[in-house]
């Protein structure tokens, strides 16, 4: 079932979320729902904030060449184990702030623990638009978004345009 996605400015995106203790059916579901509105949305990552829920789960498929089987990924307490010096530029955009793009720069590679939905533990290292992408959702989880790394000046015309597509489309749906 898709979930409504919250957009910028939203007191919740701001907020910490609470690590997972138990893997329940409900938060399977919440990761499968979230799957079906990264998709749908289109986009490549979503964490649980952005739909919500204050619970540390994201999920990602960074496969985007036509014809490559998708790659679905929903982790549950993420977290960067090491990351490298050598870094990527990467024009970012985010579900919860439509239609803005900035570049940000992050480390290039990382390497990411969570676990899956089975219950499992993982480690893998991710590169490129995996890593970026992974970073940008696990920043969700700490309040962070992608204009935070950006300079006040260009954080804030990004906030003023998000007000107002945020008020255009409240007006849509009344
Ligand atoms: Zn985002």
């Amino acid at each position: 079932m898709k979930r409504p996605i919250l957009l910028h400015p939203d007191p919740r995106l701001k907020k910490a979320s609470a690590p997972v203790a138990d893997l329940t059916d409900e938060l399977r579901t919440l990761a499968d729902d979230m799957l079906e509105t990264m998709y749908d949305a289109p986009g490549i990552g979503l964490a649980a904030p952005q739909v919500g829920v204050l619970s540390r789960l994201i999920v990602l498929d960074c496969v985007k060449e036509e014809g490559e089987l998708p790659q679905p990924m929903a982790m549950f307490n993420p977290e960067i184990v090491a990351s490298s010096d050598e870094t990527n530029v990467y024009e970012e955009g985010c579900l919860s702030i439509p239609e803005q793009f900035a570049d940000v720069t992050r480390p290039k590679l990382v390497q990411v623990r969570w676990i899956d939905r089975d219950g499992n533990a993982q480690e893998q290292e991710m590169d490129g638009l995996w890593a970026t992408c992974v970073q940008h959702e696990i920043d969700h989880l700490d309040g962070k978004l992608f204009i935070d790394y950006l300079g006040p000046m260009k954080r804030q015309l990004i906030t003023r345009k998000a007000v107002k597509l945020k008020k255009e489309r409240a007006r849509e749906k009344a």
